[in-house]
């Protein structure tokens, strides 16, 4: 077995969608980034990444490259899970967590676990997601961003 984690931040702005797990939440700000800045997703990957010793997700999906330009993060997260593949991995489990202050995450969070898992391959019961506010306070408080984290456990296959 292997484990990673990740963190990923990106920040709130009007005029941008906001998407997060794979899924379009209605906000009046959306997250700013290079691909669709699903940060979420982006820290799954990363996990992924981590666990398997590749380097960040930046090596592999550089943010000045035009191919992932307003690009699915969940593109990113089926290629991840290839490169996982590849390896002799799979899914034991992820866990990750999202920092946003508004909108409400958790009428999304099922769709958001479903996307996830299918992009990973793996069944929903082997991936959970969970959301916390920032109270006011810090970055996240203030809604100037949002951060996630996300840990997951690797097997190997057999
Ligand atoms: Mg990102």
């Amino acid at each position: 077995m292997r484990i990673g984690q990740s963190t990923d931040i990106h920040r709130l702005v009007e005029g941008r969608k906001l998407i997060l797990g794979g899924v379009e939440i209605p906000s009046d700000l959306g997250l700013l980034g290079h691909s669709d800045a699903d940060a979420l997703t982006h820290a799954v990957a990363e996990a992924v990444l981590g666990a398997l010793a590749l380097g960040d997700l930046g090596h592999w999906f550089p943010d000045t490259d035009p191919k992932w330009e307003g690009a699915d993060s969940q593109i990113i997260l089926r290629e991840v899970a290839r490169m996982m593949d590849e390896k002799g991995y799979r899914i034991g489990n992820a866990d990750a967590l999202i920092m946003i202050e508004k909108p409400k995450m958790a009428p999304h969070i099922e769709q958001m676990r479903r996307n996830l898992a299918a992009s990973l391959g793996c069944d929903i019961s082997r991936i959970s997601v969970k959301a916390t506010r920032g109270e006011g306070l810090g970055f996240v408080g203030r809604r100037e961003g949002v951060q996630a984290f996300a840990a997951v456990l690797l097997e190997e296959k057999e």
